[in-house]
């Protein structure tokens, strides 16, 4: 957002208000003074005259002579100048007090408005109406209020869309499972299902699954609250790839997989927590594991790149849509959902190693020529300084 600058600050503005009603009172005194007391001071003349004092005082013969002299003139003249000068006084000040009702009036109004919109929709959304709004407003500080405010609105009615939306995919996550273990609890009960050691793994392979998808909801939600613990230290990028290769190197020769290693051993240290960067490759060898029909490849290379170290993931398998690139990092984003499930994914994996990634100071993406043609993930994390 642009800071306010110059003209349109509000305190320039409310200086400019008080200078106008300063101004106001100057003029009616100068317009008082030159016309107002003039006039004032001819009407005691007038009076004076009429009632022959001016005569008396200057020897004249309109009644009996004066008894206090030019210096009781004075006094008189005095006296009528103070009260011309009073009552020009009088309307200068009754006209700047009402110039200072119509501006305050104004700037009130131009102060005043904004504020109290901010406060009702402030208890609007408060009272859980995300979509509300404020009027953008001018260019001065009350403007930029009102668009933080318009801002933070709209990052609040996001964030609970983003709850709502969690919500829905859990129970919809939830459902599948409990309802096959509701189908061979009934089959069971009713004697359709034999009770044979093969349906007792099946029940235990569902539990599995649902409890591998409660410990990824933590995951996540830990993940995306940045709540996440992390052990920040110098790591060697082959440490971290051969203890996650190791894990899956049995489960990729069980499948008939070929899996390339090219693990150079003087690549600089990485700053990570390492068993979260383990957590996060090997969940890109389980995927590429996972939909990579055999025979085919899987390599995993490391390489050097300006201040990180680049950790690359390549399979022969089904490979990406370009359309569906840009979602796999969205939580529950799975582009063949019951092919996916049926190989025991969540949909939240790449979610996780995303806010891992980037929680490190790294960037995770995907590419892939298309579908059928394999896949590439691709991470860093920054060097150790
Ligand atoms: P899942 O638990 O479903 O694997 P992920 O978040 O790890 O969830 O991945 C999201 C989706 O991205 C997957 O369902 C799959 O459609 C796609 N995907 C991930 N890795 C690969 C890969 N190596 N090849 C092809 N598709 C992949």
């Amino acid at each position: 957002m642009q800071p306010v600058r110059g003209w349109s600050r509000l305190g320039i503005k409310l200086f400019a208000s008080y200078l106008a009603v300063i101004g106001v009172g100057i003029i009616t005194l100068a317009l008082a003074a030159d016309a107002v007391a003039p006039v004032f001071y001819s009407s005691h003349m007038a009076q004076m005259r009429a009632s022959g004092l001016m005569q008396r005082h200057m020897g004249g013969n309109a009644g009996p002579p004066a008894t206090g002299g030019p210096a009781a003139l004075e006094d008189e003249l005095a006296a009528s100048f103070r009260t011309a000068l009073t009552e020009a006084l009088l309307v200068a000040s009754t006209a700047a007090v009402a110039a200072a009702v119509a501006v305050s009036l104004f700037v009130t109004a131009r102060v005043v408005g904004p504020v109290r919109r901010l406060v009702a929709a402030s208890r609007r959304i408060a009272a859980g109406h995300y979509a509300e709004r404020v009027p953008p407003g001018g260019p001065d500080e009350l403007g930029d209020l009102a668009r933080s405010f318009n801002d933070m609105a709209s990052a609040l009615e996001a964030t609970e869309r983003r709850r709502l939306e969690l919500l829905g995919d859990v129970a919809h996550e939830l459902r599948t499972p409990i309802a096959t273990l509701e189908g061979y609890l009934e089959g069971l009960l009713d004697g359709v299902v034999a009770s044979s050691e093969t349906t007792w793994a099946k029940l235990l392979d569902e539990a599995g699954r649902l409890r591998r998808l409660v410990d990824d909801l933590q995951e996540l939600s830990r993940a995306e609250a940045r709540q996440i613990s992390l052990k920040l230290e110098a790591v060697r990028p082959a440490e971290i790839a051969s203890a996650a290769a190791e894990r899956l190197a049995s489960q990729f020769a069980e499948k008939g997989l070929a899996f390339d290693r090219e693990i150079p051993s003087d690549l600089p240290a990485v700053l990570a927590d390492r068993d979260r960067a383990v957590q996060v490759l090997t969940n890109l060898l389980t995927n590429a594991l996972r939909y990579t029909p055999a025979p085919g490849t899987v390599r995993l290379t490391l390489q050097p790149e300006s201040g990180a170290v680049q950790f690359t993931v390549t399979d022969t398998g089904i490979g990406i849509a370009a359309a569906d690139l840009s979602n796999i990092f969205e939580r529950f984003y799975r582009v063949d959902k019951s092919r996916s499930r049926a190989l025991g994914g969540s949909g939240i994996g790449l979610t996780i190693a995303r806010a891992l990634v980037e929680a490190m100071g790294g960037r995770i993406w995907a590419e892939s020529p298309g579908l059928g043609q394999g896949a590439t993930f691709r991470f860093t994390l920054p060097l150790a300084r």
